[in-house]
């Protein structure tokens, strides 16, 4: 907790999104004065905020990742101790239609951000939003941070690019910069793109009466996913660290798409095998079959396990749901 009259700064850049919302209400709830970016502060509707009850207590600014100068301004403006960046194309089926704005806002406004804090003199730390999906398929292994990456997706190209900037600045200039290597994680704050989020509307509608069928894709690819709002106090202790490094937070547990579906429907008390299709048109060119995590290093140097496995998540989301 910091209780003290000069609070501590953070700077979230993408704070409108899922982990951006809860990072803002956990470091408010530490006593952090926030400041927040989107590319366009005056047209968003920051809804996710909203939902948490924590728009008003928050400065917002503009600020286009890829554009130096705005980053440069919205970092001398809010005079940040802590910068999470985490805005960015965030969507990996978006990223094979959108390869070069996912690449662009990705890698490009990683840079930005690291050499923006290259210019200023108060040394700044940094959190870099790197991923899982760096990895690409695992083989039915957990990944650590040793793991090489095999990236299958342009917005995984762009996520191992941004990544290696990270350590080299790190090394190079010696900024405090972590990685924090997050596996798959949801809320009922995720955009109805994203699968699980997808599973649980459908399944929802479904149990009210809807006679509608659930195409997916792909059921057999297995997943390691986490709740969000565990998450984000991941990448806070990261933080708070002596010295930056780079860190898997993962639940450890492996489960398929197919499990995640049964278990969604079985919530609202129906079998999934009567409502959901795989359909083919939806194969992604390229996927990743297993996906896994090690956390044992984050375990040992953060402090930080995971509570909530995909079984809870399923419920929890559902739970959610605003009728
Ligand atoms: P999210 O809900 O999609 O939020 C990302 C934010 O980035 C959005 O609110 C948006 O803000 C901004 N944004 C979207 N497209 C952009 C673009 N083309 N250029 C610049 N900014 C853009 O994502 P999240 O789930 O909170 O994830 C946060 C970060 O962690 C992302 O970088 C994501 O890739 C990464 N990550 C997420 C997961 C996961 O499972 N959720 C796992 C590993 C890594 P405005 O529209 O307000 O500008």
């Amino acid at each position: 907790m910091n209780t003290t009259a000069n609070p501590k700064k953070a700077l979230i850049c993408g704070i409108g999104g899922q982990d951006g919302a809860y990072l803002t209400q956990l470091l408010l709830a530490k006593g952090y004065q926030v400041w927040g970016t989107s590319r366009d502060a005056q047209m968003s509707s920051f809804n996710n905020l909203r939902a948490l009850g924590v728009k008003e207590r928050v400065n917002l600014l503009s600020m286009a990742p890829t554009d130096f100068r705005s980053v440069l301004s919205a970092l001398k403006r809010s005079d940040p101790d802590e910068v999470f960046f985490l805005a960015a194309q965030s969507s990996v089926g978006l990223s094979f239609d959108q390869p070069a704005e996912t690449l662009e806002s990705i890698s490009s406004g990683t840079l930005n951000l690291l050499e923006a804090m290259r210019f200023l003199s108060k040394p700044i730390k940094f959190y870099h939003a790197s991923s899982s999906e760096c990895f690409g398929d695992l083989g039915q292994q957990a990944a650590t941070e040793d793991t090489p990456f095999r990236p299958r997706s342009p917005y995984a190209v762009a996520k191992a690019s941004a990544h290696w900037l990270v350590s080299n600045y790190r090394e190079a200039y010696g900024l405090f910069a972590c990685n924090g290597i997050l596996f798959n994680h949801e809320s009922p704050l995720r955009p109805e793109r994203f699968v699980t989020q997808k599973i649980v509307y459908a399944a929802h509608r479904i149990a009210r009466g809807s006679t509608e069928r659930l195409a997916l894709g792909r059921l057999d690819i297995v997943r390691d996913w986490g709740w969000a709002p565990e998450y984000v106090d991941a990448m806070w202790r990261m933080m708070q660290k002596d010295k930056s490094d780079d860190y898997i937070i993962a639940t450890g547990e492996a489960n398929s798409l197919q499990d995640f579906v049964a278990e969604t429907f079985a919530v609202v008390g129906l079998n999934w095998k009567e409502h959901v299709d795989s359909d083919r048109a939806l194969f992604r060119p390229t996927d990743i079959s297993w996906s896994q995590g090690n956390p044992e290093k984050a375990a040992r140097q953060l402090g930080w396990t995971a509570t909530v496995r995909m079984r809870g998540m399923a419920a929890r989301m559902m739970q959610q749901i605003k009728v």
